[in-house]
């Protein structure tokens, strides 16, 4: 056995973590060396199993360890590591290109999502998205539309860009002044609905606000972007399908394009492979990454139409696209991606998660039931309980309090990774989690509640 402390103490004197105020490890926030991951759990340094729930921050769908990814990955390494993608291909890019745009999305009468950009992370995949609806209208000389539309609460990732079209002022308020100009329309989430008012009459509410907003800036709009049915960094706060059918509308009337970020969402998380197809809509752009490679690889796609891909072609270099990045579309990753793909057909994972998240509603309703609880959703394979100071939706906890760290710490001394957003706890396991594993889930997020809010 490797010593934990040992191995802590190498990694802060070396290791700068993402998302992080160093300066609360180890004391305010412990740091566990992680050496083996097998199925929904981690194993520590020191031996003790953790049970995944947010699998490892949303990208692993099938289980760490899972034989056949891991198989598929070596047998690529042994073939071919990595090639560069401008000039050349190989045959693991071109079929998991292939099953993707089969896969995808599609609307009748629509022009189906024809081609795959690769990149290596989400916040790249959502760049390349911004990149090409702007570019596309600069080709056609169309110069005045160069401002994107995003939602209030939507997390789009980490780069400048990225951060650019996201609302979230953890993240975001410090670097504003170097942030590109968005249009932001009201979120659609159904946890803002009024008393007595439905999710669907919520969310056309915030389609008729957006609708104003594109009738005066319709014409400077290139793009609009959205993560469908799920804002997840924002608090796995969830709406309505029915706004997506009226922001694919509008979008359409006002001829500026929708970019889907399915980046959380995606492969299998809110139910269906993609969420938009609970909105029976298709994107003109759409973004995937996290669970893509089943967790085990960065790799991220940014799927467009034809007529998107149509408006690159020119004699001129400066009106391709020129974007790319090193590892684009990197062997390993797609040859992880097309394992992943085949588990989804093998194990019928779709159809196994319906009875899975049947299950995980059960076991939701006794933690709702509980008195800070103030809300508890579920979308597919994701459930959250939204903690309140006497389990009214208007009566947050004092942030001071540091509720949602208090959390994450009873969790993890009970052997389970829960990592919450602010007060918002979450359920976001790997798909092959088991009955016992979700039974103790469940035990330790009420006694972690119970825990935390006792002295609050
Ligand atoms: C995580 C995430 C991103 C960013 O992906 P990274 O790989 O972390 O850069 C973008 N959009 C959504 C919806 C995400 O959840």
């Amino acid at each position: 056995m490797i010593a934990e402390h040992d191995l802590v103490e190498r990694d802060l004197a070396a290791v700068w973590h993402p998302c992080t105020q160093m300066r609360e490890h180890p004391g305010l926030l412990p740091l566990v060396p992680v050496v083996r991951g097998e199925g929904a759990w981690l194993v520590g340094a020191d031996g003790r199993r953790y049970l995944d729930a947010v699998s490892s921050w949303w990208t692993n769908i099938h289980g760490h360890g899972e034989p056949r990814i891991a198989a598929a990955i070596a047998e690529q390494a042994r073939t071919l590591e990595h090639v560069l993608l401008a000039g050349f291909t190989h045959p693991s890019a071109i079929a998991l290109a292939e099953q993707l745009l089969a896969r995808a999305p599609r609307q009748a009468g629509r022009d189906p999502l024809a081609k795959v950009f690769y990149a290596d992370n989400g916040s790249a995949a959502v760049e390349v998205a911004l990149k090409m609806a702007f570019h596309w209208f600069r080709n056609r000389g169309e110069t005045e539309r160069h401002k994107f539309i995003a939602l209030h609460n939507g997390y789009h990732g980490e780069t400048l860009g990225a951060l650019a079209v996201g609302d979230i002022p953890l993240y975001r308020r410090i670097y504003a002044p170097l942030l590109a100009e968005a249009i932001f329309a009201p979120s659609p989430d159904a946890y803002d609905a009024r008393p007595g008012q439905t999710a669907e009459a919520c969310a056309l509410e915030a389609a008729d606000v957006l609708a104003s907003l594109l009738d005066v800036h319709g014409q400077e709009v290139c793009a609009l972007i959205v993560e469908p049915l799920l804002q997840c960094a924002g608090g796995m706060r969830m709406h309505h399908p029915a706004y997506l059918r009226r922001v694919r509308e509008l979008c359409d009337a006002h001829g500026i394009f929708l970019i889907a970020d399915e980046i959380a969402s995606g492969f299998g998380r809110t139910g269906t492979l993609f969420a938009c197809e609970q909105a029976g809509i298709q994107p003109d752009l759409m973004c995937v990454s996290k669970g893509l490679t089943g967790g085990f690889m960065p790799l991220a796609a940014t799927l467009a139409t034809q007529a998107i891909y149509d408006g690159f072609l020119d004699d001129s270099r400066e009106r391709a696209f020129l974007h790319s990045h090193s590892y684009t579309g990197n062997p390993l990753g797609c040859a992880a991606g097309l394992a992943s793909l085949a588990i989804f057909d093998q194990d019928d994972v779709l159809e196994r998660n319906r009875t899975t998240s049947m299950r995980m509603g059960e076991l939701a309703k006794d933690i709702a039931a509980l008195p800070h609880v103030a809300d508890a959703r579920q979308c597919g394979m994701v459930v959250a309980f939204e903690l309140t100071r006497d389990g009214n939706k208007t009566t947050p906890f004092d942030p001071s309090l540091r509720i949602g760290l208090q959390a994450y710490r009873a969790a993890l001394a009970r052997g389970v990774v829960l990592r919450p957003l602010g007060d918002i706890l979450y359920w976001m396991p790997p798909y092959c989690i088991d009955d016992d594993a979700l039974a103790q889930l469940a035990d330790v997020t009420a006694t972690t509640i119970r825990e935390v809010t006792a002295c609050a």
